[in-house]
């Protein structure tokens, strides 16, 4: 292999599914906070985009930093949030077969390496979407990090989840079953000692007055209810 080869061979190469989906969760997840998207941008390029910094912000207002200098980021971070709750499909279209002013200059870079032909000259990148005839289907091939991990992510809809615990810090989840409603055992927890609350505070008094009640029952009644079980034990029996 020769140097330009092996060049071309590292430009192609994405990231391992794996890394695609823990990339796309933590973009997905990405707070109001420029911090949080500069550490993005750096440990992710590829779901970045390099075109990041664009203008001066308008103000230190931190949404304001944000647009100017990770507008891409942001606009993927909304496309991402939209799918992941189950709507936007234009979104996801424009993202997987997207105009060429939509890439990033590292992302051109990918498709360009691609392209056997240089097609891409006339405004037409390589085939996407490729049909397999002896599956009986069509295929699709991501070119970017960032579209390796939306393909995923729709691939891997049942188990890509929004965690139930309305204030979960990092709520875009991807389950191990396609029951869990939580992203953690916090999570699940902190909602547990939220429910036993407001089950107190609408049901404890009742059930402390029941209790009450019970307790200071005339042994009577006592023995009536057991008549009652008996018999109602009796009838279910004769239905069976
Ligand atoms: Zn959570």
């Amino acid at each position: 292999m020769n140097s330009s080869d092996s060049k071309k061979m590292e430009t192609l190469a994405l990231l391992k599914p794996k890394q695609s989906l823990e990339a796309i969760c933590e973009l997905a997840n990405l707070r109001d906070d420029p911090r949080d998207f500069l550490r993005f941008t750096e440990r992710w390029p590829g779901f970045a985009g390099l075109w990041t910094q664009f203008y001066e912000p308008t103000s230190a207002e931190p949404m304001d930093v944000i647009r100017a200098m990770f507008y891409g980021v942001l606009y993927r971070r909304g496309s991402v949030r939209n799918i992941w709750r189950g709507g936007d499909n234009d979104r996801i279209t424009a993202h997987l077969l997207p105009p060429v002013e939509d890439l990033a200059p590292n992302e051109v870079e990918k498709y360009r390496e691609r392209e056997k032909d240089g097609s891409a000259m006339a405004g037409r990148w390589s085939d996407q979407i490729v049909p397999n005839w002896r599956k009986g289907g069509f295929e699709y091939k991501p070119f970017t990090d960032f579209q390796q991990g939306l393909y995923l992510l729709v691939s891997n809809s049942r188990l890509a989840k929004v965690c139930a615990n309305p204030d979960c810090p990092a709520p875009y989840f991807i389950a191990k079953k396609a029951t869990q409603q939580y992203c953690s055992d916090g999570c699940a927890q902190q909602f547990q000692r939220e429910w036993k609350r407001n089950w107190w505070a609408k049901r404890g008094k009742a059930w402390r007055a029941n209790r009450k009640r019970l307790a200071t029952r005339k042994p009577g009644r006592k023995d009536k209810q057991t008549t009652v079980d008996a018999s109602r034990k009796k009838t279910k029996g004769g239905n069976n």
